[in-house]
């Protein structure tokens, strides 16, 4: 492992070598893992045949396939394992949605100038915040769960009919706006020029009841759908908070600006990127079961040998080199 690769999760190197690990140059292990990309001069440290794991982000523009292939490095993206029920341990979208949803109402309520829960007090009765969660994946229902837990109503929405079960089953409302857009492998599609309208023009109404809106929606590949217009948010009642957190690909709101907490028309909207970095003690033990699940996929006999019949792999492995040769050594890199 690479010096001090744990010390963002408070993680000593001393605790990884107790663990047998050895601390040392990660670059010439058989397999390097990583959480982000490799820059280009890290990929300049890798030769044939080995292999990289981690968030590559292969549907961004500016992604680094290219050069790891060209360098012959054999690459699988977490991003890319697909959402199927034998995979879920290795499913590091969703372990680290969960940080997001979770934080993300704790972002809201620390923003909001009202309480969460219903509170009888001496001094008057104190209604509970009621909150939207607008695209409910794995963030969006960590996000409603959390929400109630701290004694919010809360309201899901998603054009993904299936949902509904799901947001109800955490004890929130269904917000049906009449929109089926269900896309591949569980993922929604973009939905077209007139959807967006209705739904923009139909969020403007609903928004305006809600004390907190915290969003989610992504459709992979794309750019984050815009939910929440300028308009919507004039609408909303000053103090009210949004919590996007789709800044990464633009926002799903239109006056969110990415990786900032901005305050218009008294309205707070806060985007904040990365959200897991802010959590890394359980983020980072979360991703390390992740990648463990899926090393233990590709070993034989202790041996690094993928067999890319299986779907998890074939679908994760963003670069097709040639077989290298077996060697059964993995580093960790920060
Ligand atoms: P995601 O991060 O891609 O998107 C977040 C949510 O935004 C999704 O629910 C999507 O439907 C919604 N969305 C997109 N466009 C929207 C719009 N215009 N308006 C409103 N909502 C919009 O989603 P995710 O968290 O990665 O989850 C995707 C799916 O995968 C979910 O169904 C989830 O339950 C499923 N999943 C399955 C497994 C498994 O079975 N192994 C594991 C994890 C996730």
């Amino acid at each position: 492992m690479e010096a001090g690769a744990g010390r963002g999760a408070l993680i000593p190197d001393a605790a990884f070598v107790e663990a047998g690990a050895v601390v040392g140059d990660p670059w010439s292990a058989e397999v390097v893992v990583k959480v982000a990309p490799p820059s280009d001069v890290e990929i300049g440290k890798l030769s044939a045949g080995q292999t990289v794991i981690g968030f590559l982000a292969p549907r961004n523009a500016d992604n680094k396939i290219g050069a790891l292939r060209d360098a012959g490095v054999r690459a699988f993206a977490v991003e890319a394992i697909p959402r199927i029920s034998r995979a879920q341990v290795m499913d590091a979208l969703s372990s680290q949605a969960n940080v997001s949803g979770y934080k993300a109402v704790l972002v809201a309520a620390s923003e909001s100038t009202r309480f969460f829960p219903m509170l009888t007090t001496a001094a008057g009765t104190v209604k509970p915040a009621t909150v939207l969660v607008l695209g409910v994946g794995v963030a969006g229902l960590q996000a409603l769960a959390t929400a109630k837990r701290l004694g919010g109503r809360t309201t899901g929405y998603d054009v993904r009919p299936e949902v509904a079960d799901q947001v109800r089953s955490v004890g929130a409302q269904w917000l049906d706006l009449g929109i089926d857009a269900a896309g591949e492998g569980g993922y929604a599609r973009e939905l077209t020029e007139a959807e967006k309208e209705r739904q923009q023009q139909a969020l403007e109404d609903a928004i305006k009841g809600f004390d907190v809106v915290i969003t989610t929606a992504l459709v992979p590949g794309r750019p984050a759908p815009r939910l929440v217009t300028a308009g919507a948010v004039e609408g909303m009642r000053a103090g009210s908070v949004i919590v996007d957190l789709a800044g990464e690909t633009g926002g799903n709101c239109e006056l969110t600006t990415p990786g900032e907490t901005v305050v218009v028309h008294d309205v707070t909207i806060a985007s904040p990127l990365n959200l897991p970095a802010t959590m890394p003690e359980h983020a980072s033990e979360l991703y390390a079961k992740n990648i463990a699940a899926l090393l233990e996929l590709m070993l034989v006999d202790g041996k690094l040998a993928p067999d890319f019949s299986d779907q998890v792999l074939a679908d994760s492995c963003v670069t097709r080199v040639p077989e290298p040769e077996a060697e059964s050594a993995a580093a960790v890199a920060d």
